[in-house]
This record gives structure tokens, sequence and C-alpha cells, in this order.
């Protein structure tokens, strides 16, 4: 039978809504429509969580409405609603879960509470088949961890950045550099022409000798080199600026490459084997010196696609289809909360009486 999913996805900056539809268990993506709010948030130089609050609700019904008709589905043909709810900015969040338990309420259909970090890395589903267990490395504009994923519930997390995400390096060395934001795809296209060996940045973290990772001080160094170079930064069609984006950028491949290493000790330490798949998702994931770093070190990698990476509402229907038994039936999940902050040890139920 034809089980129809509409998953959303409010939990930063982006507004999205992806539909699937899963026949005879081939799951296919009908629709998959995003509004970013890049270009209002360019003038604050980052994520204002108010604003981006209020965008969602402008633009959610819009794009509801225009995601179901490019799916040609009713609401009532809906079968079941994923929506991000851990973590998050608040506000965020809890207009995408509103906007679910109303489409619940209307439609009398059951809610997934979904984890926007598990949803990240299992996105892989929408394009490979890839067994459990896996090495997962979720980079993205707000997280960087190491996850040893069991099964689609089942996490856990081997190391984090105990500073900076990834992605903040790059959006945060961006705005130092005089770059719009988000800056991880203008330096990526910039970097393609540049000298990665040109100046030296430091790996965070280099000898800690575990998969735990560091980017605040890159970022330090960064406004350091800039303080001592600054006429660099003047023309960004020079080679000299083309070189620094490609050094800056080498340091988080040859940190995330690093790491990868460590990451794989420790899950032999926990008795699995060394070539498990090791499977990246998130936005940074659609960096190409990334891909092509660490393609090159491990055969066993696997890569979201590039257009399944950043926040979307088709991984979030997703993570709820492959969960959908663990879905709360309607109308409990009425009572659904969302929570802000990840918490490791699977101790989200997504039925909690306080948000954090
Ligand atoms: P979050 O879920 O934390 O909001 P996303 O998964 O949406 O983050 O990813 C957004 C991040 O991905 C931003 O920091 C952006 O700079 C980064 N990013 C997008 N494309 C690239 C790229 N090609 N290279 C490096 N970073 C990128
Ligand atoms: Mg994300």
């Amino acid at each position: 039978m034809r089980k129809i999913v509409l998953g959303i996805e409010t939990s930063c900056d982006d507004t999205s809504i992806g539909i699937l539809a899963q026949d005879n268990g081939k799951t296919e993506v009908l629709a998959h429509k995003t509004f970013g709010q890049e270009e209002i948030l360019k003038t604050w130089g980052g994520v204002v969580p108010e604003i981006a609050a209020r965008n969602h609700l402008q633009k959610l019904v819009p794009l509801l409405r225009s995601t179901t008709e490019k799916a040609k589905i009713e609401l009532s043909d809906v079968d079941l609603i994923g929506v991000t709810a851990v973590p998050g900015l608040l506000g965020p969040l809890l207009t995408g879960l509103n906007a679910a338990k109303t489409m619940a309420m209307i439609a009398q259909k059951p809610i997934m509470p979904v984890n926007h970090l598990y949803a990240h890395l299992e996105a892989i589903h929408l394009t490979e088949e890839v067994k459990y267990p896996y090495l997962g490395l979720l980079i993205s504009g707000g997280h960087s961890i190491f996850f040893l994923v069991e099964s689609s519930q089942d996490f856990q997390v081997l190391g984090s950045t105990i500073d900076d995400a990834a992605g903040e390096a790059f959006d945060k060395g961006g705005k130092l550099m005089g770059l719009g934001y988000p800056a991880g795809k203008i330096i990526d296209d910039i970097a393609k022409d540049g000298n990665s060996q040109a100046f030296e940045f430091p790996i965070g973290l280099k000898s800690s000798a575990d998969c735990r990772l560091s980017f605040s001080g890159l970022k330090t160094s960064m406004r350091v080199f800039l303080e001592k170079n600054p006429s660099i930064a003047n023309d960004h069609s020079s080679d000299e600026f083309k070189d620094l984006c490609a050094s800056y950028q080498n340091a988080i491949v040859s940190a995330l490459k690093l790491k990868t290493r460590y990451a794989y000790k420790k899950i032999v330490e926990l008795g699995f084997p060394k070539d498990l798949p090791l499977i990246v998702g998130g936005g940074v994931a659609c960096n190409s010196a990334i891909r092509k770093a660490l393609m090159q070190t491990y055969k066993n990698v696997k890569f979201v696609d590039p257009k399944y990476c950043a926040d979307n509402g088709a991984m979030i229907a997703n993570y709820a289809l492959i969960n959908s038994d663990k879905a709360i039936p309607f109308p409990e999940c009425l009572d659904l909360d969302a929570r802000g902050r990840f918490i490791d040890k699977k101790e989200f139920s997504g039925k909690t009486s306080q948000s954090k």
C-alpha cells in the first residue's frame, strides 16, 4: 500500500517541506521545496532566532501549498507527518512543530518527532543502499559529530567539536575575509583555483589522539593573519586571496581527515570492524575538497546527495518514514514539545513537558 509522509524542517534558517511516497518498499521523493532565509539574514551576518521564526511562520503555508501541489496530493492523503523537534533554535522549532500539530489536527494523523542530526545522516538512504552499523560524520553549520550508528534509532557519539562547528569555521572565517553569508560554498569555489599549501593554518586538537574536533582556534588564526596581512582580503580575485581560501579550507579538510582516523580507531576498540562504511552528511558535506580527501583516504565512504545535505524537509520525511513505528498517534501527538539542545544518550522520547 502506498504510504505518504510529509516532513517539515524549521530548526534554523531554512523553511523546508519534503513529501515522500513509499510503495512496495520503494521510496520516492514526490516534492521537496526549501525557502532559504540567506538573503534576509545576510543583513545581520548570521541567524537571528526571532527573525528566523517569524520568517518560518510567513513561509510555511505557501510552501505547504506549493509542495503538495507539486506532489499532486491533498493534506488528507498524508499518512504520517515528520517534524524536526530537536535540536535547533527553539522559536523556529516551535513554529514547525505547531504547523505539524495543526496539520495533524486537520487530517487526524500521527506525528513522528525527528532528531535533526540523525535525519542528516540517515538521508543517505534516499539515494544509497547502506547497512548498519556505520560510522557517521555529521558536519553542518551548527554541529560536527562522529557517531557510531547501529540502527536508525541507535546513535552513539564518538566525538564532537568542543567549540565551533565545521560550518561555523567556514562562515566565521569567511566573514573575517569579507565574504558573504553563508561562506562555505563561496570559499569552496574560490579555493578551487588556489594553492592549499601557501599558508599554514592550525588543526584543532591535533595531538589529542581522539576524534574530538575544535575549530575556534582556526578562526582566531584567520583574524590574526588578516591583522598582519590587511591588504590580502581587499581583492577577492587575486591569486593570494585564492591561496588564502584554499589554505584555510585545507586546515578544515586535514582536521576531518585526521579525526576520522581516530573515530575508526575508537570503533575498532568498541569491537566493530575497521572497514565500516563512513557516511558523511550535513551542509558542509557538499564541500568538494572534503569529498575528494575522504574519498582518497577511505574507500568505503559515501556522501549524502548534495541536494539533501543542507537542512531539508525530505530528510525529515525520510527519517519519519524509516521510524514510523515510533510515531506518536493522534491526538497524543498534540502534546509533543520541541527541545533546543541535543543531549546524547537517546534521552529524547519526543514527549517532554518542558523545553530547554
Ligand atoms: P545547520 O543544520 O547547522 O543549519 P546545514 O546542514 O544547513 O547546517 O549546513 C549549512 C552549513 O553548510 C553552512 O555553514 C554552510 O557554510 C555550509 N556549506 C554549504 N555548502 C558548503 C560547501 N560547499 N563547503 C563548505 N561548507 C558548505
Ligand atoms: Mg542541519
